[in-house]
């Protein structure tokens, strides 16, 4: 049967168009493409200007509950959704992260939607895509390559090598480049001292790409970027070096958005991918925006569940860069339900209501911290084969008693038609409620007061507590001048608390907050919780031993 076949495999069945008639659609032309071959083009900056004084679509967040091992499907419902919309006839896009080879080698599986809700052509965008990645990568190391020879050539700034933040990188998971020793072999090799790569997508770099509104505004945020402290412990910046025009211009094709299209030919910016714990995780400002010019409904995702992604979505990204949506997608699955209510993952194939009427209390939270976002919403039930018609009825019989707007969606199954009473829902919420949206936090308060906030009202808890290290940094940080910004928390993503074994809804709890670092050039103050890795390692079976390309080029076991 159909639905036993993989991603790739439905995606390599599937029929593009030419992204030239993509682009039709949107009423592009093909003066205003950059074509990157036949199915992927970028779009010029000349046509992004000239877009400036059309109105803006609707923008449509999609989110989900707290993600187990059972997958929730968020991308896959986004591109459903949309597929949806253009099915009953409205002019939509989608605005979607880009994947990163490491979770893709590694573990985590493309990220480019699945059954047949997917973006194309998956092989290239979960590869190598339009080099956006391998930019950001040569402008990272630009950097550490240049902050490193000025320290050689005399050190100017007086760096103190002990107190350099800055990192290389690489898009893979490398555990063994997590702390290294640079600079070894005697004066003619550098100035010996302890470094670190972080995984691209994990890069201040990545970040600034995905909020930045232009090409200045780019060059501004990376000058703003802390690589290091002098002697004096006073912040260096890339600006104090002087390297922000020759980073700008590695970066300059990168920022352009990515057009590509939907199995279903919906057209689709699929551009950004910053990771969703360390940073904000969301695809970039610039598709976000540039398709709410040509569309009239634009669906985007944001990373983990909505304590983290929704969360940074609404305060940092929408805050910046002044966007407004207007509906909230909730996505859930029976199975992931069922791991809240405390069933292993090894017996999420068989039926268990009474532990599904358990994790219910997960999604209530979710649903509580959209509304206090003052923002409408739906649930989507991602179904999957094994999900029993009582489970089902359970879920949209609780949602009806809650006055919950719910929605059964089988895009996975069946594209956009599996889709269209989500469609219909969400067209309806936005129609009949009024957005009162507004961010969770003032930027005045203090950041210790805007993280208690966010624990309180998003996460459900009690209070924070800040390590000794975390109290010393919130001093300084307010003496840099650095506490009017918001924070971006890292946190698990897989329990609204910062303990990933407590699933379903947690209370009571305190949040432990143990360093703070500055990305003054994205723009926010980043909290960490917990181990936030950034540099991830490979699992004992990587996903890269499933893969092959055979003697035409043709790519296998890509999910
Ligand atoms: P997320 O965006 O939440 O990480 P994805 O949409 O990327 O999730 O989906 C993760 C994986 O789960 C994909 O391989 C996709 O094919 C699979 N998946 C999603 N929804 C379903 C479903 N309803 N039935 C079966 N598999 C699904």
């Amino acid at each position: 049967s159909k639905t036993m076949k993989t991603d790739i495999e439905i995606a390599q069945e599937s029929t593009l168009l030419p992204i030239k008639e993509i682009a039709e659609k949107i009423g592009l032309t093909e003066d205003d493409l950059d074509l990157y071959g036949k199915y992927k083009a970028k779009i010029s900056y000349e046509k992004i200007h000239s877009l400036q004084s059309n109105e803006d679509g609707k923008l449509i967040l999609v989110t989900s509950i707290n993600p187990t091992p059972a997958g929730e499907g968020k991308s896959t419902v986004t591109v459903g959704l949309s597929d949806a919309l253009q099915l009953i006839g409205k002019k939509v896009m989608i605005a979607l992260r880009e994947p990163s080879l490491g979770p893709t080698m590694g573990m985590k599986g493309g990220a480019t939607g699945g059954g047949y809700s997917q973006v194309l052509p998956m092989e290239d965008i979960n590869l190598h895509f339009t080099g956006d990645i391998h930019a950001i990568t040569t402008a990272n190391n630009a950097l550490a390559a240049l902050m490193d020879n000025h320290i050689h050539q005399g050190n100017q700034l007086q760096i103190d090598p002990r107190r350099i933040v800055w990192k290389r990188c690489l898009d893979l998971n490398d555990r063994a480049l997590r702390q290294i020793v640079i600079g070894l072999g005697g004066p003619g090799q550098g100035v010996p001292r302890e470094d670190g790569f972080d995984i691209t997508v994990a890069s201040e770099i990545m970040a600034v790409l995905c909020l930045a509104n232009n090409l200045q505004d780019l060059k501004l945020r990376l000058s703003k970027m802390v690589i290091a402290y002098n002697y004096d412990k006073q912040p260096v910046t890339v600006g104090d070096l002087g390297v922000e025009g020759s980073l700008a211009l590695l970066l300059k094709d990168a920022l352009k958005p990515n057009l590509v299209q939907t199995i279903e030919h919906t057209p689709a910016l699929v551009h950004g991918g910053p990771f969703a714990n360390i940073a904000h995780g969301c695809n970039s400002v610039m598709a976000t925006k540039t398709a709410l010019k040509l569309a009239d409904y634009v669906v985007t995702e944001s990373g983990f569940g909505a304590d983290l992604g929704a969360e940074k979505f609404l305060d940092i990204k929408a805050r910046s860069a002044g966007l407004k949506p207007s509906a909230v997608v909730i996505v859930a699955t029976i199975r992931a339900l069922k791991m809240h209510g405390g069933v292993e993952k090894s017996e999420l194939t068989n039926e268990n209501v009474a532990a599904l009427e358990k994790g219910l209390e997960n999604l209530k939270k979710h649903v509580e911290t959209i509304k206090q976002f003052g923002l409408p919403f739906v649930v989507a039930i991602n179904r999957f084969t094994n999900d029993s018609n009582s489970e089902i009825s359970l879920l949209q019989s609780w949602c009806d008693e809650n006055s919950i707007p719910v929605a059964l969606t089988e895009v996975w199954e069946k594209g956009g038609q599996g889709g269209i009473e989500l469609a219909a829902k969400v067209l309806e919420v936005m129609d009949s409620h009024n957005v009162t949206f507004q961010p969770i936090y003032e930027l005045d308060l203090s950041l210790e007061e805007k993280i208690r906030t966010i624990i309180r009202t998003v996460y459900g808890g009690k209070d924070v507590d800040f390590s000794a290290q975390a109290l010393k940094q919130l001093k300084e940080f307010k003496n840099f001048g650095w506490d009017k910004l918001p924070v971006c928390m890292a946190k698990t993503q897989y329990s609204l608390s910062d303990d990933p074994g407590k699933l379903g809804r947690p209370r009571d709890f305190i949040v432990h907050v143990r360093e703070l670092k500055p990305k003054l050039g994205a723009g926010f103050i980043v909290a960490i919780t917990g181990d936030i890795m950034t540099m991830p390692g490979l699992p004992k079976k990587p996903a890269a031993y499933n893969m092959d390309v055979d003697e035409k080029g043709k790519a296998m076991g890509l999910f």
